[in-house]
């Protein structure tokens, strides 16, 4: 059964066009000539800003690209009582209603793609290939979620009444939903999670992470500008320590959707099960220990590709990315040569330009962690090769992909976010037993097999069930709509972004029963 057949998604731009490149070029260039952003909280729709942190850019740190203005006590008060007084407006137009919302911030973030691509360029590294695919999601999550709830969320459905009475059900907004969303994918999944929480019927207030503030600011000012009530959507940045705590610990949020680190997930819930008001949900989305079983009848060439994109594309910063291969001892040597020379391939440099395939990782404290995990790898384990980091490494966060290989799965338990590549020589024989072992670790994001044989493909997943499986294929970027994402266990608590099921997570259900 197909679902979800007659939907398109969004086409997004040819980077091999050089019209596209050169307005790529030019949506850089006035931000790098133009004066610095001012950002900060946007209650009912008014930008308040002034002061507050500077934003260095990963590529450059020697250079502030703006500055935000973290949310105070008054600012997370004014958006709370805003969004509480007016969600029950907002959740009694409907779906349909909602929905076309939804479809005008689509259109503002296509039409304003080459600015957004840019700035997440200059704010995240996002080279510009990462940076288009970010503008198709966050397009494709509106127009996914508002066709939802024109569907699912149109009005009361009737139910058989066999004693003569009528029955109906109906879904509805939870209220204010807080959203907790990721530097990684600063449009994407912020757009994403408010999104969904819109379409459901809810207020929501968005509490972007604080290495990507501009970005978030910059889209909310799209989405109120194409529409969107100015209650219906507030935006408050700043620390998790202060703001995000103070949000979560608030009984006028009825949900909260976060993704992050899962420490970060823990400490949301734990504050949640401690909150005296109701109880409420969190759907959040996490971490993973993602590994890729190869045997020996895969293609090398498109073992190798497929590798390399999935550990190192977006500089190893997705949650879905590669972190451990398993490769056959038959076939090890050769496949590790070939890894070693396209390596030796990517392109390390500005993320603004088109010809750059690894841009910096986002941040002193990511660099730092990073450095340490390959210290400790260094020690314990065997760095096999590790690129320069050149241009970058010197001017901003640049961190040369590594490879290292390790003689056991004891040496790793936990994601490292980063391009850094584990691998681990195993018998393909005995399969079922070291899947089992990584399953062990507790995440079950995503799990990638290079096989030609089926006997094989089942015998990974048994032992090591996860959200999303990928065969003969990276195992990035899944689609909105077509590899609806999201994991169990440590990687987090599903619905699944994109997928059918997750506006329901968002809602409340009614029903009504009249005996007339
Ligand atoms: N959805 C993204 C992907 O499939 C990863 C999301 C994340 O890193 O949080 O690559």
């Amino acid at each position: 059964r197909l679902y979800g057949a007659g939907r398109r998604n969004s086409a997004g731009h040819d980077l091999s066009q050089l019209g596209v490149r050169g307005q790529f070029a030019a949506a850089v260039k006035v931000l790098d000539d133009g004066p610095a952003y001012a950002a900060g909280p946007i209650v009912s729709g008014k930008p308040e800003t002034g002061g507050g942190d500077l934003v260095r850019m990963p590529a450059e740190t020697g250079r502030a690209l703006g500055a935000v203005k973290e949310a105070d006590t008054d600012a997370i008060h004014r958006a709370l009582d805003a969004a509480t007084a007016f969600q029950p407006e907002w959740d009694h137009l409907g779906g349909p209603k909602r929905a076309e919302y939804l479809h005008a911030m689509a259109d503002v973030m296509e039409a304003n793609a080459a600015q957004l691509i840019a700035l997440m360029a200059r704010e995240a590294g996002k080279t510009l290939p990462d940076g288009i695919a970010e503008v198709r999601e966050a397009v494709d999550f509106c127009r996914y979620y508002a066709q939802q709830a024109e569907h699912d969320f149109a009005g009361p459905v009737r139910l058989p009444g066999p004693t003569g009475e009528t029955n109906h059900l109906s879904l509805h907004g939870r209220g204010v939903f807080c959203c907790i969303s990721p530097w990684n994918f600063p449009l994407a999944i912020f757009t994403g999670q408010l999104a969904a929480a819109l379409a459901a019927g809810n207020a929501v207030i968005a509490k972007p992470a604080e290495q990507t503030a501009l970005t978030a600011f910059e889209a909310v000012r799209l989405f109120h500008k194409a529409g969107l009530p100015a209650d219906a959507l507030h935006l408050l940045p700043g620390r998790g320590e202060t703001v995000g705590a103070a949000l979560t610990a608030d009984l006028r949020v009825s949900g909260v959707c976060f993704t992050g680190g899962t420490s970060t997930a823990r400490l949301i819930n734990r504050t949640l099960a401690g909150r005296d008001g109701p109880i409420i949900p969190l759907i959040a989305e996490t971490g993973g220990l993602n590994g890729l079983f190869v045997d020996t009848t895969a293609l090398r060439e498109q073992v190798i590709d497929d590798m390399i994109i999935s550990a190192f594309g977006s500089a190893g910063q997705r949650c879905s990315a590669l972190r451990i291969a398993f490769l056959p001892n038959a076939t090890a040597d050769h496949l590790i040569e070939g890894l070693i020379g396209a390596m030796n391939e990517l392109a390390l440099g500005d993320p603004a330009l088109p010809e750059t395939d690894t841009g910096p990782v986002i941040d002193a404290d990511a660099r730092k962690a990073l450095g340490a995990h390959l210290e400790r790898m260094r020690r314990e384990a065997k760095i096999l090769h590790q690129l320069d980091a050149g241009r970058i490494g010197a001017e901003g966060y640049g961190f040369g992909p590594a490879l290292v290989e390790l003689s056991s799965l004891d040496q790793i338990s936990e994601e490292t976010f980063g391009p850094v590549l584990h691998i681990l020589r195993y018998d393909p024989d005995n399969v079922a037993a070291v899947a089992a072992g990584l399953k062990a670790k507790g995440y079950g994001l995503t799990l990638g097999i290079h096989s030609r044989l089926e006997s094989f493909h089942n015998a990974v997943k048994t032992a090591c069930p996860v959200g999303n499986t990928y065969v003969n294929r990276s195992m990035i970027g899944a689609v909105v709509g077509v590899q609806p994402f999201g994991g169990e266990g440590l990687s987090g608590t599903g619905p699944k972004a994109g997928g059918p099921h997750y506006l329901h997570r968002f809602a409340t259900e009614r029903v009504v029963s009249v005996n007339i």
